[in-house]
């Protein structure tokens, strides 16, 4: 399984009082940085407040069990049956990866190449593909995310509920995700309201191709 793995440093959580192993990473950007796409108050909420929760609760819920010396992918791919770890372990690595998927508008440069190809055959062309992904987003109902994943260069869309991901057993198409947005309300209510059809038009001027394109291209070696 090829994917996005969080830093993973040993930090003091003083609060706490443990030696916690998964930490809140930095964001390439700053909040303001996706405007006029995303606003900086809903960014610096989601990132300082939501990932933060769940990075602390993912670290609770492992603590003292062997989970605390695995990676997040590890841990994700067994997590089924312990809702505490699925959902926080959930969050932890969804907003790791919702971060590093999204950059400033000027640098959203759009796929190509390989990508761009396996884009074409999967979806028929690259408008094809936005308003397919879209649907997934407006048709996840409540909260959760969309998807788009890659089975060695085939690419396929999926939604799941809640913090769950591809990368969790039987969730998903089970692929590997190159490229996912939440449709969490707490990812757009602020600056769209219930629109949030408005919000997924909004964010694909902040994608970062780039970066979906390595990931794409990690799937295919
Ligand atoms: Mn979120």
């Amino acid at each position: 399984m090829v994917g996005y793995i969080c830093p993973r440093h040993l930090i003091q959580y003083p609060a706490l009082g443990n030696t916690m192993p998964f930490d809140l990473p930095d964001l390439n950007y700053a909040y303001s940085d996706l405007e006029p796409h995303l606003d900086a108050t809903t960014m610096e909420i989601h990132h300082s407040k939501h990932h933060a929760g769940y990075t602390r609760n993912l670290n609770s819920a492992i603590d003292g069990t062997n989970m605390a010396d695995q990676d997040i992918e590890e841990i994700l791919s067994k997590c089924a049956d312990n809702p505490a770890v699925r959902n926080n372990g959930g969050g932890y690595w969804n907003h790791c990866f919702f971060w590093d998927s999204m950059c400033p508008p000027d640098q959203s440069l759009g796929p190509s190449g390989a990508l761009m190809d396996a884009i074409n055959d999967a979806f028929g062309s690259f408008e094809e593909f936005k308003s397919k992904f879209k649907a997934a987003a407006l048709t996840r109902f409540g909260s959760g995310w969309a998807w788009l994943c890659s089975d060695s260069g085939t690419l396929t869309i999926c939604s799941t509920p809640n913090q769950d991901n591809p990368l969790m057993e039987t969730v998903g198409c089970g692929q590997t995700p190159i490229l996912g947005i939440d449709v969490w309300e707490h990812a757009y209510y602020k600056k769209f309201g219930p629109g949030r059809g408005d919000y997924v038009e909004a964010w694909w001027n902040v994608v970062n191709w780039t970066k979906v394109e390595d990931r794409f291209n990690s799937t295919i070696q």
